[in-house]
Formats: C-alpha cells, sequence, structure tokens
C-alpha cells in the first residue's frame, strides 16, 4: 500500500527542488528581455515592468522556501496546494503582463517576446509538472495576456498568432501530464519495491528494517502529537523444543500461524506487526494508552493459545507466547530505541515468572535481562 500523504511530499518536493537554480534561470530570462526591451521602452515603464515580472519570480522562489521547511518538518504538509498555484499563477503572470507592453514595441521584439514566453513556459516543464494544475496556472499566468493582447491590439502579429499560441500551449500542457504520468510512474514502483523489500518473507508480516523505519516515524509523530506511544514485544516459548521436536518446517508453519494471529488481532490501520527476528515479533501502537495496549497483549495472548497448536514440551501443552509491553511519551531526550529496551526488558521479566503471560514495563524492571539474548 502506498500512503498517499508520502507520494504527495513526494510531489511536493520534487515540484519544488532546485528552487534556487530556479530562481536563476528566471532571472536570466529577465536580463535577456530587459536587453530588448530596455531600447523601446520609456525609463518608468520599463522599471514598473521589471519591478512586476522580479517579483512574480521572487514569490514563486519564497513559496518553494516555505514549502521544503513544511516538507522538512513534517512530510503531512498541512492545507491545500492553493499557495501553490497562486504563487505559480503569479510567476507566469509576471512575464505574461509583457505582453501589454506591445504598443510601444518594435514587430521583432514583439516576435521574440513571444519566442521567450516559450523558453520559459518549457524550461518550468520539468519541475512544475510534478502537480499538472501547478503547472497549468503558470502557462495561464503566461499565456492569458498574450492571447487577450493578440486580441485586442492593433498591428502584427495579430489573430492570425493565436492558433500557434494555443497550439504551443496545448502541447505544453499535454507534455506535463505525461510528465507527470511518468513521475508517479517512478515513485509508485519505487515505493512498491521498498515495500516488498520491507516484508518478511515467512511471516508475510514487515520486516526488522521496515519496523526500525516506522518506529523512527512514529517515535518523531509521538513526540509532536503529545501522544503516549506502545510497544509489545512477543517471544514464543519454548520455541527451541518445539523445532527440536518437530522439525524446522513444523516450526516455520507455527510462526506464520502466530504471525497471522498477531496482524488478525491488531484492529487500526496505524498499528504495526513487525517480525523482529526469529521467533520475536513486536506489535507498535502509536496514540495508545497503556490501558488498551494491556488488553490488546491479552487478546493476543488468547489468540495465540486459541490456535491449539500442540507442544509437548511446554507446560500447556500447546504453542504460547510471552509479551513484555510498555507506554511512553516521547521525549526529545530519550532515544525510540529506548522504547524496545524496555518493552525487551518486560519480556524478559515475562520469561522468567512462568510464561504464557503479559508483563508491563515499570522502572524496578531495570537492571534485569541485560543478559537476555
Ligand atoms: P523461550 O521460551 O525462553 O523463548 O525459549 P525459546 O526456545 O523459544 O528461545 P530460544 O531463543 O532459546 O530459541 C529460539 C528458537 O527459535 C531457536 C531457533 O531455532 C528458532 N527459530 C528462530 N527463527 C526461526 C525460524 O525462522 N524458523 C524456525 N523453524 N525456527 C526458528
Ligand atoms: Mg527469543
Ligand atoms: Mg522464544
Amino acid at each position: 500500500m502506498v500512503d498517499p500523504h508520502q507520494l504527495f511530499a513526494h510531489l511536493l518536493r520534487q515540484l519544488y527542488r532546485q528552487a534556487t537554480p530556479a530562481f536563476a534561470v528566471h532571472c536570466a530570462h529577465v536580463a535577456l528581455l530587459a536587453v530588448y526591451l530596455w531600447y523601446e521602452l520609456p525609463l518608468s515603464i520599463f522599471l514598473a515592468w521589471l519591478g512586476i515580472v522580479m517579483s512574480g519570480g521572487f514569490w514563486h522562489w519564497l513559496a518553494s522556501r516555505r514549502a521544503l521547511r513544511y516538507l522538512a518538518v513534517d512530510a503531512l504538509k498541512g492545507g491545500s496546494i492553493m499557495p501553490d498555484i497562486i504563487a505559480a499563477g503569479a510567476a507566469g503572470l509576471g512575464f505574461g503582463l509583457t505582453a501589454l507592453l506591445f504598443p510601444y514595441l518594435t514587430l521583432t521584439t514583439r516576435l521574440f517576446v513571444i519566442l521567450m514566453f516559450g523558453a520559459v513556459a518549457a524550461a518550468a516543464l520539468t519541475r512544475l509538472s510534478a502537480l499538472p494544475v501547478v503547472y497549468a496556472a503558470f502557462l495561464f499566468g503566461i499565456m492569458a495576456p498574450l492571447v487577450s493582447v493578440l486580441i485586442v491590439v492593433d498591428g502584427e502579429p495579430g489573430l492570425d498568432a493565436i492558433p500557434a499560441v494555443l497550439l504551443m500551449g496545448v502541447s505544453l500542457i499535454y507534455s506535463s501530464r505525461r510528465l507527470h504520468a511518468d513521475l508517479l510512474d517512478g515513485l509508485l514502483s519505487r515505493f512498491g519495491l521498498e515495500n516488498a523489500a520491507g516484508e518478511d518473507k515467512l511471516t508475510h508480516l514487515a520486516n526488522r528494517r521496515r519496523f526500525d523505519i516506522v518506529l523512527e516515524q512514529e517515535w518523531a509523530r509521538a513526540r509532536r502529537s503529545g501522544l503516549p506511544i506502545s510497544l509489545i514485544m512477543v517471544d514464543v516459548d519454548f520455541f527451541k523444543k518445539f523445532n527440536d521436536r518437530y522439525g524446522h518446517q513444523e516450526g516455520d508453519q507455527c510462526l506464520a500461524q502466530v504471525a497471522l494471529a498477531l496482524s488478525q488481532s491488531v484492529k487500526r490501520a496505524t498499528d504495526l506487526v513487525a517480525r523482529y527476528g526469529g521467533e520475536e515479533f513486536v506489535v507498535l501502537l502509536s496514540q495508545t494508552t497503556r490501558d488498551d495496549a494491556y488488553s490488546l497483549c491479552e487478546r493476543i495472548r488468547h489468540a495465540v493459545e486459541s490456535l491449539n497448536i500442540p507442544h509437548q514440551d511446554s507446560t500447556l501443552g500447546l504453542v504460547t507466547i510471552s509479551l513484555g509491553g510498555v507506554t511512553q511519551y516521547a521525549r526529545e531526550d530519550v532515544r525510540a530505541a529506548e522504547l524496545v529496551r524496555t518493552a525487551d526488558k518486560a519480556l524478559y521479566r515475562a520469561k522468567g515468572t512462568g510464561r504464557n503471560k503479559v508483563v508491563w514495563y515499570e522502572p524496578s524492571l531495570d537492571g534485569e535481562g541485560e543478559q537476555h539474548d
């Protein structure tokens, strides 16, 4: 499953990647236009034009900085993309308004301006196509004043040029949609591969690598939200003896069944069940209090017992699990790995006090379990 927020964050990052070089390209385009216009415009109008076209580009650059700062803090950029659309529209309009100066310009300069519009629109294509609606706003900003001027203003180029201008616009919109589709394909297949690499082959649960990544993300989220986060470590009891008696293949099947029981016991989409390694599993519950996490533990323990997998060398005659849990409020000065360490201490206590039970972490357990593998 691809997380739509994550996908959106990637698209926004693509949209604003290399914002500063893009602003430099903007300045180069303006400089080239300025050389032509300088000779044909009165100074006041020239300066007004320069102010407008530079503010449009600058606004867009500022929007990029703001968005990238946002994305660095939280991939889930809140709110709509309206500011991005408006900033891109303003940047396009900065250029597009140059067409209003046509009455002052010679035919050669007018044609040059139209050519530059094409260059500006093409240069923005790869970046802004990440969100086609943003590119469309940029292109509209450039094209709308041009088309209006071609209709209204006397002289060449006139109405005859409109089909060519419109064709240019339509082609660019088409290209931006194609680029967007390619970008999406690339991102989706990358996420797909990452997902495949994050899955444990035997149990189809998330693997250790994926768990480590999600744990860091959820820990950071818990720090921001101030809500509690719970972690449960699960270990199959006397599993070495199970393997010894029934064989490794039976052991594998047993693990797959236990994994299924675990994943069926959790209810919320944000809960993560992962294979931590060997016959150990972890359940990560974001925004979950101790009481809720504890009752989930009992549910999981019961679910595994109810699988009724015979295990002659276990005290109960059945395959059972021991669980160690911890609930914490994330703090700046505590690392996410601490959650695993404390849950492991609770698990060690569960093992030491009879197995097939749930133990919750409390500070008095510190000092125990250091030698536990
Ligand atoms: P305890 O109740 O203290 O947890 O005892 P245990 O025997 O379960 O613990 P121990 O850590 O001594 O043994 C774990 C065993 O799990 C050893 C190993 O052979 C087995 N194991 C680990 N990974 C796999 C696997 O992928 N498949 C199978 N079949 N067995 C595995
Ligand atoms: Mg173990
Ligand atoms: Mg075990």
